[in-house]
């Protein structure tokens, strides 16, 4: 019996892994769920998994949140000492789930009590890449992707040495705009930009998908997550999202990991641990499926990609400011104040003007999160400038 305790567990992949824990009730028994701000969703999640406790991180729903739980026994709080004492709970297992940067300080927390870490939150590793690993190898915590890609190369990653690899490549499904022109690319409204072919996701990572920005961030997390130099990671698109990422070695060969784009499989994979666990899954019938297709990332349509890997590739703060300005530049789409390249047009914008000062890398999740504000705020002044034109 494994303790779980799941920091996001309202969000997209916080209800995948309710689904997989609900199906293994010998295996799991859930220690603590932390939610944002659904008081409703998230009581309902917690007496689902008969949990020990349930955060919030919104406090002023805590009122809400204790009368939904009312009479069933749970503990509960809000705010970041709840979210805290809720990773402090004795469990085997914390799935990080929490969208964003908000992510960073509960899972950094969870990793220094040397839990083993289900990585969700691709924030931690793009802001606080280094802090992250070297605390994690300090420590003796390990961190198993959630993430698709990054779980098919863990996978893929295990059947040789690290410093055999040559290329490492992430597949992008390529997002609604795939077989988009320009000119139609260029007016396309938010709503169009969430409507994702093959995954569904949070409203922030799927206009991600649709720049290609994830996939950029998806890079700078394998980067670090598995050591790999820039050069050595790649991107191809996979319109059909069966491979999800491969290794090639030296000697030529290519390890590749396939599944059905369903996100219940990597997080299978990351809470089974050493034993896999039993899923409902049929046969991968490839025949049935019949070609999986690939082309290059055309990254003329899609130039965020090259903004992600230039930000990996200078390295320091520089990924940090890049994520933030994203932030601010999705949420400006969102909000129709800006149109979808310009998105690129703000993150260009400020990781131009961080190219002078962000030569220092990040020591700790302090100085991510200093680096974070400091771009977050120099964005917003950006977008105040772009949208004045
Ligand atoms: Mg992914």
């Amino acid at each position: 019996m494994r303790r779980v305790t799941i920091l996001g567990a309202t969000g997209s992949v916080g209800r995948s892994a309710t689904d997989v824990i609900l199906s293994h009730p010998d295996s799991f028994s859930v220690e603590a769920v932390v939610g944002g701000h659904d008081a409703v969703a998230l009581a309902h999640t917690a007496r689902t998994l008969n949990a020990q406790y349930a955060a919030l991180a919104d406090n002023s729903k805590l009122e809400i949140l204790r009368e939904a739980l009312t009479g069933s026994g749970i503990g509960c709080g809000a705010g970041e000492t709840a979210i805290l004492e809720a990773v402090d709970r004795p469990s085997d297992v914390v799935i990080a789930a929490i969208a964003g940067t908000a992510g960073l300080r509960p899972t950094h927390a969870a990793l220094r009590k040397g839990r083993r870490i289900a990585l969700a939150n691709k924030e931690s590793l793009v802001c606080a890449g280094r802090s992250f690993m070297k605390d994690a190898q300090r420590i003796g915590a390990d961190i198993a992707a959630v993430d698709s890609e990054h779980n098919a190369l863990q996978q893929a990653l295990a059947s040789g040495e690290r410093s055999d690899v040559t290329v490492a490549t992430l597949t992008a499904s390529g997002g609604p705009f795939r077989t988009w022109d320009k000119q139609r690319i260029r007016a396309a409204s938010a709503a169009e930009a969430s409507a994702h072919p093959v995954w569904s996701m949070g409203a922030k990572i799927l206009i991600d998908s649709a720049t290609l920005m994830n996939k950029g961030l998806e890079l700078i997390e394998a980067h670090h997550l598995f050591d790999l130099a820039p050069e050595k990671l790649d991107v191809v698109v996979h319109p059909d999202a069966i491979i999800h990422a491969m290794a090639q070695w030296r000697d030529g060969s290519v390890t590749a990991g396939l599944a059905a784009p369903d996100m219940k499989i990597p997080i299978a994979n990351a809470l089974g641990f050493e034993r896999r666990l039993e899923m409902p899954f049929p046969r991968l019938d490839l025949a049935a499926i019949g070609q999986l297709r690939f082309e290059r990332v055309d990254e003329d349509r899609f130039p965020c990609l090259g903004l992600a890997r230039a930000a990996m590739a200078a390295g320091g703060g520089m990924p940090v400011a890049l994520n933030a300005a994203n932030e601010v530049a999705v949420a400006a789409y969102m909000a129709g104040q800006i149109a979808f390249y310009g998105i690129f047009a703000l993150v260009a914008e400020v990781c131009d003007a961080f190219s002078g000062k962000a030569h220092r890398t990040p020591e700790s999740v302090d100085e991510a999160l200093a680096v974070h504000d400091e771009a977050l705020i120099f964005a917003e002044q950006k977008l105040m400038t772009l949208t004045a034109r």
